[in-house]
């Protein structure tokens, strides 16, 4: 994790920090990276001669946007590029559509339901999507609350296998 960069063209020296970057955990999902999550717009060297790296945070107010800022900074200096430029890059907003298909298969590997497409239905109470079961594939699911471990996340119950699950909410 803490490789020095070495000097070379400009696109392997941008893929090595991808590489750099893709094991940046999220602080809220450690099992997936900030690239998992679709947050790294940019890695670029610019005609300053610096590094330049654009991040989106997840959402407004989440308390891991300012762990991920200096997680991001803290590799960069460990990879000898103490001088690079951190952006925030506020548009387009970020969605859950950015989570990568990698993303969707951690996410289900470690028993959390990733997000799904609305479902818009007059039967559902709460407009609370339909969450299919991580565990058995069951579409009988319950949301029991709006918030589960963090902010980030509903509490859901299967009704078929009667586990409970977080269900990582569209945003
Ligand atoms: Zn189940």
């Amino acid at each position: 994790m803490s490789a020095v960069i070495k000097p070379g063209g400009a696109a392997a020296r941008e893929q090595a920090i991808r590489a750099l970057l893709a094991e940046v955990a999220d602080p809220e999902i450690p099992v997936l990276s900030i690239v998992d999550l679709g947050i790294v717009r940019h890695v670029r060297f610019e005609a300053d001669g610096r590094l330049h790296v654009g991040i989106t945070p997840t959402y407004s107010g989440c308390p891991a946007t300012e762990v991920i800022r200096t997680a991001v900074r803290t590799a960069l200096d460990a990879a000898g590029l103490a001088d690079a430029v951190l952006e925030e890059v506020l548009s387009p907003p970020w969605t859950s559509e950015w989570l990568t298909s990698a993303a969707h298969a951690k996410l289900e590997a470690c028993g959390i339901a990733p997000p799904q497409e609305p479902v818009s239905s007059p039967r559902r109470l709460w407009n609370a999507p339909l969450v299919p079961c991580p565990r058995c594939g069951s579409r009988t699911t319950e949301r029991v609350s709006e918030f589960g471990s963090t902010p980030c996340k509903a509490h859901y119950r299967c009704s078929a296998c009667r586990e409970p699950f977080d269900y990582f909410k569209c945003l």
